[in-house]
């Protein structure tokens, strides 16, 4: 870690702290990847004179970066095939015909334009559910993109040793050995940037015996496991006729419920088990967006927060989004419970910064890490132009963020202290030929799975996104 320093003054700092503090304007003074001062008004003099570093942010605001904390970025290539489906069909329709002939190439070139995404979107920090393993270069080639672009990463090994596709599935020791191998090479990479852990997919697909032996070896590393909860009506009735228990009841029984936890989705859960998730510290990470998309439903968001429940956001997979936009998630998480409860105050702008920036650090594993622009922490950031036409006039910085901004008016991030976004462009890589590298990838992709669409190679070398039309 290089003993840099970088200063961003003249903006108004959004700190998600404990109380919320809005320092406008105010100042945040960067030392290697953590941040060593926060104040308000301007930074003493000497500070701004020897900088290593100086960002102006007059008019725009600064907050700590987002943990998009549930996606699965070898999607970036699938969004759009397969839209207005239900989850089930959707899966095998859509996602397993082509998922099967991923190979690490393609892989490596969906998670670079996903990650590109991510960072644009407001996301410094991405939890990526990685279940895709049809060569056992996909894993590393997942967080060497995340090492190249430089976010915080948590690649979550995922498995399935039953009722999935069966080129999906693996055993319970294959899964660990395999985590194992992305363990050796990248967990704790960079000052800890960037973490390993174990993801059973789905309670559904996983047996009793192998989410043991998974939670146990993750326990044993110190790290979490990561598993899609409750997500359907549909699924959480698969339950009840086989194991003759609901998701969150059939976990707890497994011992495997724990502040270590992270629960996507979490949609079709009943108060006795939000009362075992609030007892166990899990996390649940809500998926909004994906949640509407599919037509799963609506999370019992405030049953969770009136429980002390820690909850994460996320996009989900651009498969079903189809966009891996925080503040699009901060937005619609908002609307989405408003609506639902008939109650415009059911839900405020700052709980969902809170649970995009902190939320997210819990779900991560490291709750007092990063997530705020508070001393001590890692120096996660973005700076937000307030002054574009999608944002301006700003009467609550708060609600700026949540109901007007977009991934345009993200000018630069910072991660671990390091500029990764400059004036709206990433830092590490060209983003125009990351694009034409991800629409190259996806026409091979789905040329391999038989399946006919249109990825425009002409269009996306103009410099025009990727389009992945039709079957
Ligand atoms: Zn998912």
């Amino acid at each position: 870690m290089t003993d840099h320093d970088l200063l961003i003054h003249g903006g108004a700092v959004v700190t998600v702290d404990d109380v919320g503090a809005v320092l406008d304007p105010g100042w945040v003074y960067v030392r290697g990847n953590r941040v060593a001062e926060v104040g308000a008004g301007e930074p003493p003099s000497s500070r701004l004179a020897h900088a290593g570093e100086v960002i102006d942010a007059g008019g725009c605001a600064v907050m700590p970066g987002m943990t998009n904390a549930h996606t699965h970025l070898f999607q970036t290539l699938f969004r759009g095939l397969a839209d207005d489906k239900a989850l089930l069909d959707w899966l095998r329709d859509c996602i397993w015909p082509a998922a099967v002939h991923l190979d690490a190439d393609i892989a490596h070139a969906a998670a670079l334009a996903g990650l590109a995404e991510n960072l644009r979107g407001g996301a410094t920090t991405v939890i990526d559910h990685q279940y895709i393993h049809t060569d056992e270069g996909i894993n590393d080639a997942v967080c060497r993109a995340a090492d190249e672009l430089g976010l915080r990463f948590l690649l979550a090994h995922g498995w399935a040793d039953r009722n999935y596709h069966p080129a999906l599935e693996q055993t319970a020791e294959q899964a660990v050995a395999r985590a194992e191998a992305a363990r050796s090479r990248w967990d704790g990479h960079d000052d800890d940037r960037i973490r390993v852990e174990l993801a059973p997919l789905i309670p559904w697909g996983c047996s009793e015996e192998a989410m043991r032996t998974t939670v146990a070896a993750a326990r044993s590393w110190g790290r979490g496991t990561h598993i899609h909860c409750a997500e359907t009506a549909a699924e959480v009735e698969m339950s009840l006729e086989e194991r003759g228990v609901r998701h969150v009841t059939w976990l707890d029984s497994l011992g495997v419920l724990g502040p270590d936890m992270q629960l996507a989705h979490s949609v079709w859960v009943d108060d006795d088990e939000l009362d075992l998730i609030a007892a166990s510290g899990s996390v649940v990470v809500h998926c909004p967006v994906s949640n509407m998309y599919l037509a799963s439903g609506v999370a019992p968001i405030t049953g969770m927060r009136a429980r002390g429940i820690t909850v994460a956001l996320a996009s989900d997979g651009p498969g079903s989004n189809n966009r891996q936009d925080m503040f699009e998630v901060l937005k619609a998480t908002v609307l989405l419970q408003k609506v639902h409860h008939l109650d415009a105050l059911v839900l405020q702008p700052t709980d969902v910064l809170e649970m995009a920036c902190r939320g997210g650090a819990a779900a991560f594993g490291m709750p007092d890490s990063f997530g705020a622009l508070v001393e001590g922490r890692r120096a996660d950031l973005l700076v937000v132009d307030l002054r574009s036409p999608f944002v301006s006039p700003v009467h609550r910085i708060p609600s700026a963020l949540v109901y007007n901004t977009t991934p345009r008016d993200v000018r630069d991030v910072v991660v671990d202290g390091r500029i990764v976004i400059r004036d709206g462009a990433l830092v590490a890589a060209d983003e125009r030929e990351v694009m034409v590298k991800a629409g190259d990838a996806a026409r091979r992709l789905f040329d391999r799975a038989g399946i006919s669409t249109r990825v425009t190679a002409d269009v996306l070398r103009r410099g025009a996104p990727p389009s992945v039309v039709g079957r």
